[in-house]
């Protein structure tokens, strides 16, 4: 069984029974987020540009945690005295509380020095045996067709906001590539150009036959 909590933009933790992953730890704008509370141990981050990278630098430091990212990003982090796991894409990567393997985004990727970034990723997890799928920031591609054969995520977690990602009509479209029959939305609503109709993507997701899982960050939902 893994928790899964929607700190906000693209930022999540999975929980399971003693541990915390962190996804993409952008958590400075929530206040109700505490990551003194968990017991985080791995934080991912699926490319440097700072609503994504977030955090992370001073989290793992003061969780002792390891970053595992592509190796740009990972080298940046190395850099700010935090441990870290370089990776590329394709292939599982085994943790103590399951496995992920970094798949290809379509987006740009750099850090906050400006320097270069590396690929942008996706990242399916393998958690006690539930497959969630985070999409990063990407438009939509028939990977998914092949994730959905391949890998059977049963959540996807899919940015909705266009303009730098797919919007609301794509990530519906992505939602029935992956076949997961939970749908969470996020990468909306953070930023002036990334305002996404909720409402519309519900709606949409329930002709689908979709699960739709709406979130408030901080929230927890249960798998
Ligand atoms: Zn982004």
């Amino acid at each position: 069984m893994v928790d899964l909590k929607y700190i906000g933009h693209s930022a999540f933790e999975f929980k399971t029974k003693d541990k915390s992953i962190l996804v993409d730890p952008f958590v400075s704008h929530n206040e109700k987020y505490d990551y003194n509370k968990s017991n985080i141990v791995d934080i991912f981050v699926t490319h440097g540009h700072a609503d994504h990278l977030g955090e992370a630098v001073e989290i793992a430091k003061a969780k002792k945690a390891v970053i595992t990212a592509i190796p740009e990003v990972a080298a940046y982090c190395t850099s700010k005295k935090c441990k870290t796991r370089p990776v590329g894409l394709g292939s599982w990567i085994n943790y103590d509380w399951g496995r992920a393997i970094f798949l290809p985004a379509y987006h740009s990727s750099s850090l906050p020095d400006g320097s270069y970034g590396g690929v942008a990723a996706s990242i399916l997890f393998d958690i006690e045996g539930v497959r969630i799928f985070h999409a990063g920031d990407t438009c939509l591609t028939p990977d998914f067709k092949t994730y959905k054969e391949i890998y059977r995520p049963n959540i996807a977690l899919l940015p909705i906001g266009g303009n730098y990602t797919m919007d609301v009509e794509h990530a519906v479209v992505a939602a029935d590539w992956l076949g997961a029959k939970t749908v969470i939305p996020m990468h909306y609503n953070t930023f002036p150009e990334i305002q996404a109709d909720l409402n519309r993507f519900a709606q949409l997701m329930q002709v689908n036959n979709t699960n739709c899982a709406i979130l408030n960050p901080a929230e927890i939902k249960q798998d």
